[in-house]
């Protein structure tokens, strides 16, 4: 609550709503709990069955059940001992992240979106305008908003599993993963203003913000973070400042370095190269001057 207000305060978000019953229905047992085989003893409620989607290592320490759709999980938090971890490889890599293209590798790997969101935009539209027609807690209107609620569970599906691969992949291959530090809240900040400044391109910025959420940038970070420390890896952020118009192969830094969008070309020694990728290269570069200055013991 605290929290709450003090962002509302602070402009950061709406003010803070109350409880809604069926809204993101969950519950945790710090103790109490049994697990025998298949079945779950959860007090209260007694013995359920469940189906296991991988084996449960360790000492659970506790149990936490939630509702997605018409469908109940189980979450066990568990402790292990892991022996400390060495990367198996030794390959660093930049990462930078876009709208255009999701990712652009150091190496010139390059990753399309997926824009999950996107894709079915119109289907959900329609469906909600349908739900609109509806008598209220029909059981018809019950129906068709499961169906929506549903969607966006494959939405956020799609959007996971597309983060996991892509993650998974890159903390594999390499020990060392620098990206750009950025805010993803500074960058979907709408622009609308205030009364007496209005903001100037609002619903072009709206576009893009939804384009920006849509993309999942801050939980590939995190999903890299913990990955790497899994594998004894490292991810590095940095300072994107400049990062897409120095030039790599010269050091020139100018605004016309980058002519237009997907192209960099520099204007000093002509070279010339993926405007996405030239920016990885720079945040890896980054990365790599950071990392020194802080070994070094000055
Ligand atoms: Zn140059």
């Amino acid at each position: 609550m605290e929290r709450a207000y003090a962002n509302l305060f602070a402009g950061r978000t709406a003010p803070p709503r109350y409880r809604k019953k069926f809204l993101a229905d969950s519950f945790r047992y710090p103790q109490g709990f049994k697990l025998d085989g298949r079945q779950v003893y959860l007090p209260m409620i007694g013995w359920v069955e469940f189906w296991e989607s991988r084996p449960i290592e360790g000492t659970i320490k506790n149990v936490t059940v939630s509702r997605q759709g018409q469908h109940w999980y189980i979450a066990c938090q568990v402790e292990v001992d892991l022996p400390a971890p060495v990367h198996p490889a030794s390959a660093a890599v930049g990462i930078d992240l876009g709208i255009a293209l999701f990712a652009a590798f150091s190496d010139g790997a390059v990753h399309p979106p997926l824009n999950a969101y996107r894709r079915v935009e119109k289907k959900k539209a329609c469906l909600q305008r349908k739900l609109a027609g509806m008598v209220q807690y029909s059981q018809n209107w019950k129906k068709h908003q499961q169906r929506i609620a549903q969607l966006e569970i494959r939405i956020a599906n799609c959007r996971r599993h597309f983060l996991h691969q892509l993650s998974t992949e890159t903390s594999k291959n390499h020990a060392v993963i620098v990206l750009e530090d950025l805010q993803v809240r500074n960058l979907s900040r709408s622009a609308r203003g205030t009364m007496a400044e209005p903001g100037r391109k609002v619903a072009q910025k709206a576009g893009l913000n939804k384009a920006i959420l849509d993309q999942g940038w801050g939980t590939f970070r995190h999903m890299l973070e913990y990955k790497q420390a899994r594998r004894g890896g490292e991810v590095i952020a940095v300072n994107p400042r400049y990062t897409s118009q120095t030039c790599p192969a010269c050091g020139h830094v100018s605004q016309a370095n980058r002519p237009h969008q997907a192209l960099f070309s520099c204007e000093q020694c002509g070279y010339s190269y993926h405007a996405d990728v030239v920016a990885a290269i720079n945040i890896l570069a980054v990365g790599h001057t950071e990392r020194l200055n802080a070994c070094s013991p000055h």
